[in-house]
C-alpha cells in the first residue's frame, strides 16, 4: 500500500499506527485527529489527573519525536467530516481530501450529554484531556458535586472527587453502580465502597432537571422523586456513543458503531467488506468468534489489541485471524482495584471462588450453559490473568468452581 490513513489520533489510531510499520508497511502513513493533542491516554483523566497526582502533559501515549518516527503526516486539529468508502478518501474539515490505499478507522466515542444543560456552567461530561483540565480547575473552587451516573466513569469521578475531599452525591438511575449485567453482587459491592468513604447515593432514581441561577452556573440537580441536591459542578456519566456521525453517507454499515466481519474489516452497505477499510477500538463492531456474540468493547485493553488486530488485517489481507479476544477492563475506585474478563450478562451463574465480598477482596467467575465465561476480582489481579486464559480455552465452569473450592 502506498498511502495509508489513521482517522483517529487516540489509543486505537497511534497503537494501529505503530502496529502498521511493525507489520511492515513501508509506504506513507497519515494520522488525522480532530483533537489538537498528541495522542493520549484516557484512564488517568478520571484517576490521577482528577485528584492533580498526574500532570495533565503526562498521559501522552508518545512525544512528538516518537510519532515523527512513524507518521510521515500528522493532521491534529483537523476531524475528518466524510468518508467515500468505495474510492477509500477521506474528507478533512478544511476541505482537504486525502486519498488512501489503507485506511484504519478509530475515531472512538463520545459522551452522552442531558438535554437542557447546553450552556449552563460548571456541568461537565468527561472524554478529553481538555475536559479532564476543565473539571479539575473547577473542582478546586467547589465543595458540593453531583455526579450523574454510576457506570465507570461516574464512580471514578465520585471516587476521585471524595479522596479531594468534596461532598460527592451519585445519581443513577438503575439499582446499583456499575454495568447490571455484572450482577447484582457486584453493584452493591461497588456501593459499598462508596458508602464506606461517605459518598451519598441515590440509586433507582433519574435527574428530572439541572437548574441554574442568574448567573448561568449550576445550582442544584432535581431528582425525579423531588429530592433537591446542591451543586457547585455535575459531572454527567451516562455513557457514549460511538462516534459514527461522520461516517453517515459513506458506504458504510453503521449501527451501533461500524459494523465489521470477525476481522475487523468494515462491511459495505452494498455487502460484503469494503476492501481496504479496517476498524478499531470503541468505534468497532465485530462478532467475536470466541463468544460468538456480536459485540463493541469500550475499553483500554480492547483499543490496543484491537489496533494489531485491524493493522494485521489491513496488511495480511486475508490471510489475517479472526480477531478473538477475552475482552479485559480494570477500574480504580479508591484503593479497590475492580477488573473484569470476558462476558457476563443476565441469567448467567454466577459464584464466588476466592476470598469474600465483606472483605473487600474476593473473585467471582461467571457461567453460561456451563462454559466459564467471565471473572471479576476486586483487588486479587492474579486470579484474573488465571481465569482470563481459562475463558480463553473455553474451560468449564464447574470444573472451575469445583478447582477453586478443592
Ligand atoms: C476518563 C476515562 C477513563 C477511562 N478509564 C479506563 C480504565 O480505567 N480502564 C479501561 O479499561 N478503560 C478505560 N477507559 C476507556 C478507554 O480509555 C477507551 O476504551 C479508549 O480510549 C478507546 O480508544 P479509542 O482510540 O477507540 O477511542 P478514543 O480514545 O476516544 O480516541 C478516538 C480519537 O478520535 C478522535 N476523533 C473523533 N472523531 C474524529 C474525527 N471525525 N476525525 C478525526 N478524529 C476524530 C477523538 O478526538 C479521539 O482523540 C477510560 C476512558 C475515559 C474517557
Amino acid at each position: 500500500m502506498e498511502h495509508v490513513v489513521v482517522v483517529g489520533a487516540g489509543l486505537a489510531g497511534w497503537r494501529a499506527a505503530e502496529a502498521l510499520r511493525r507489520e511492515g508497511h513501508g509506504g506513507r502513513l497519515t494520522l488525522v485527529g480532530a483533537e489538537p493533542h498528541l495522542p493520549y491516554d484516557r484512564p488517568p483523566l478520571s484517576k490521577d489527573v482528577l485528584r492533580g497526582e498526574t500532570a495533565p502533559e503526562a498521559v501522552a501515549l508518545a512525544g512528538r519525536e516518537a510519532i515523527d518516527a512513524v507518521v510521515d503526516e500528522l493532521r491534529l486539529g483537523q476531524p475528518a467530516v466524510a468518508l467515500r468508502a468505495a474510492e477509500r478518501t477521506i474528507v478533512l474539515a478544511d476541505g482537504t481530501e486525502l486519498a488512501a490505499d489503507g485506511i484504519v478507522l478509530a475515531t472512538g466515542a463520545t459522551p452522552r450529554r442531558l438535554p437542557g444543560t447546553e450552556g449552563l456552567d460548571g456541568v461537565f461530561v468527561l472524554r478529553t484531556l481538555d475536559d479532564a483540565v476543565g473539571l479539575r480547575a473547577a473542582l478546586g473552587g467547589a465543595q458540593r458535586v453531583v455526579v450523574v451516573g454510576a457506570g465507570f466513569i461516574g464512580a471514578e469521578v465520585a471516587a476521585s472527587c471524595r479522596s479531594l475531599g468534596l461532598e460527592v452525591d451519585v445519581v443513577e438511575a438503575l439499582p446499583a453502580p456499575l454495568p447490571p449485567g455484572l450482577g447484582a453482587l457486584v453493584g452493591e459491592a461497588c456501593a459499598q465502597l462508596h458508602r464506606d468513604r461517605g459518598v451519598t447515593l441515590h440509586l433507582g432514581v433519574g435527574v428530572q432537571s439541572i437548574e441554574g441561577g442568574g448567573s448561568g452556573r449550576v445550582e442544584r440537580v432535581v431528582l425525579a422523586d423531588g429530592t433537591v441536591l446542591e451543586a457547585d459542578v455535575v459531572v454527567v456519566g451516562i455513557g457514549v456513543r460511538p462516534e459514527t456521525a461522520w461516517l453517515e453517507g459513506s458506504g458504510l454499515q453503521v449501527g451501533d458503531g461500524v459494523l465489521c466481519d470477525p476481522t475487523c474489516a468494515a462491511l459495505a452497505e452494498s455487502g460484503g467488506v469494503a476492501e481496504g477499510i479496517v476498524v478499531a477500538g470503541d468505534l468497532c463492531r465485530w462478532t467475536n468468534p470466541l463468544f460468538d456474540e456480536s459485540m463493541r468493547v469500550e475499553h483500554w485493553d480492547n483499543a490496543v489489541e484491537q489496533a494489531e488486530a485491524a493493522a494485521r488485517r489491513l496488511v495480511q489481507g486475508l490471510d489475517a485471524l479472526p480477531y478473538a479476544p477475552v475482552p479485559y477492563f480494570w477500574s480504580d475506585q479508591y484503593d479497590t482495584k475492580i477488573q473484569f474478563a470476558g462476558r457476563a450478562g443476565a441469567g448467567d451463574e454466577f459464584a464466588v471462588v476466592h476470598g469474600a465480598v465483606a472483605d473487600g477482596k474476593w473473585v467471582g467467575i461467571y457461567g453460561r450453559a456451563d462454559r466459564l465465561v467471565g471473572v471479576v476480582a476486586f483487588s486479587w489481579p492474579r486470579h484474573v490473568v488465571r481465569y482470563r486464559r481459562l475463558i480463553a480455552e473455553r474451560a468449564s465452569f464447574s470444573e472451575a468452581v469445583a478447582a477453586a473450592s478443592g
